[in-house]
């Protein structure tokens, strides 16, 4: 039974000065109609680099995809012509980004950016378009939608923003949805209320839906599973509630562990010491080596394969049994 989507052992490198940067190395999820995956890591764990490749933006120079497939519906998007990619790309695989400001256009307004989508895909009439537009800024709760179609990007808020480009995400109703990181840049009260309307829309819709995000706070409430991404590679994978019940990887337990505050708005804080490694000299064995509290001598030398724990759990760690019982070291 193949699944809406499948990412299988993807590696994506990029050509730097200091050589090739494995940004990806062997990463696969999947994800059915009606399902969300959260896609949690801190910055250059390669997150953000599996969801351009999906999308296709990502194979030019400098980034090479060496290997994988990306499959939709069985096809693999990678081996698609450009125009046939672009077929499935922004109308039936749909991404929201974190900043909603530099994505809008500041001299069109709103309605008029909404809109071009049924003009440019759908072959709408101005006025058809417009009416369209309307209906998407109601549907994403925008107060007096009516009213505030022809005004500007600079005359919202930037929850209300962030609600626009909701809005042009899904206005072709997109069988996926991917949000990378779509309310970091915001007020920690309106991160929840976008939260919530993704998820809403998610339900109305049967989508399947990625979220992207380095904060483990914000997923527990509209994820069904979660990947945990460290260093290029997945080093859990569960169910939602196997992690909040019991991590089975050191990482996924710091992150945990770790409280986001409300005065380091979209800063990435965590209870786990040291700095991700750098991917041009990653460390032996385990990558997450260096900043293990459970670390045994192995961990140097061997790289751990990542785990069959259950049906639908997986740990890249050797001690994951440790992990699990909760006994440190
Ligand atoms: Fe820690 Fe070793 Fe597990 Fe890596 S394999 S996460 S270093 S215990
Ligand atoms: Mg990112």
């Amino acid at each position: 039974n193949e699944p809406l989507l499948a990412v299988d052992d993807l590696h994506v490198e990029f050509a730097t000065r200091g050589g090739a940067v494995k940004a990806v190395n062997g990463v696969s999820y999947s994800l059915d109609a009606g399902e969300t995956l959260a896609v949690l890591g801190e910055s250059g764990s390669g997150k953000s680099v599996t969801a351009q490749a999906i999308m296709g933006i990502l194979d030019i120079p400098p980034a090479r995809i060496p290997k994988g497939e990306v499959r939709f519906h069985g096809t693999d998007l990678l081996k698609l012509s450009e125009e046939a990619r672009t077929q499935v790309r922004g109308q039936r695989i749909a991404m929201i980004f974190q900043d909603a400001l530099s994505a809008l256009n500041p001299v069109f307004t709103v309605g008029w950016q909404i809109s071009e989508m049924f003009r440019v895909h759908r072959g709408m009439s101005k006025r058809d378009s417009m009416k369209k537009a309307v209906e998407l800024m109601d549907r994403v709760r925008i107060p007096a939608a009516k009213q505030r179609v022809n005004d500007y990007p600079h005359q919202f808020s930037g929850g209300m923003r962030q609600r626009i480009m909701i809005a042009m995400s899904i206005a072709l109703d997109p069988e996926v949805l991917i949000a990378d990181e779509p309310t970091t840049a915001l007020d920690v009260t309106v991160q929840a209320q976008v939260m919530e309307l993704l998820a809403e829309l998610q339900r109305e819709s049967n989508m399947g839906m990625i979220l992207i995000t380095h904060d483990l706070g914000v997923v527990a409430d509209v994820a069904d599973k979660i990947a945990v991404m460290y260093a290029g590679r997945i080093v859990e994978n569960a169910p939602v509630h196997d992690i909040y019940k019991a991590p089975a990887h050191p990482y996924t337990k710091g992150l945990l562990e770790s409280i986001p505050r409300v005065d380091h708005k979209g800063q990435e804080l965590y209870a786990i010491k040291g700095l991700p490694p750098n991917l041009l000299a990653m460390p032996t064995g385990c990558a997450f080596h260096p900043r293990c509290p459970y670390r045994q001598d192995n961990c140097v030398t061997d790289v751990p394969p990542l785990y069959e724990i259950s049906g639908t759990r997986n740990s890249a760690c050797h001690y994951w049994r440790e992990v699990l019982d909760g006994d440190q070291g």
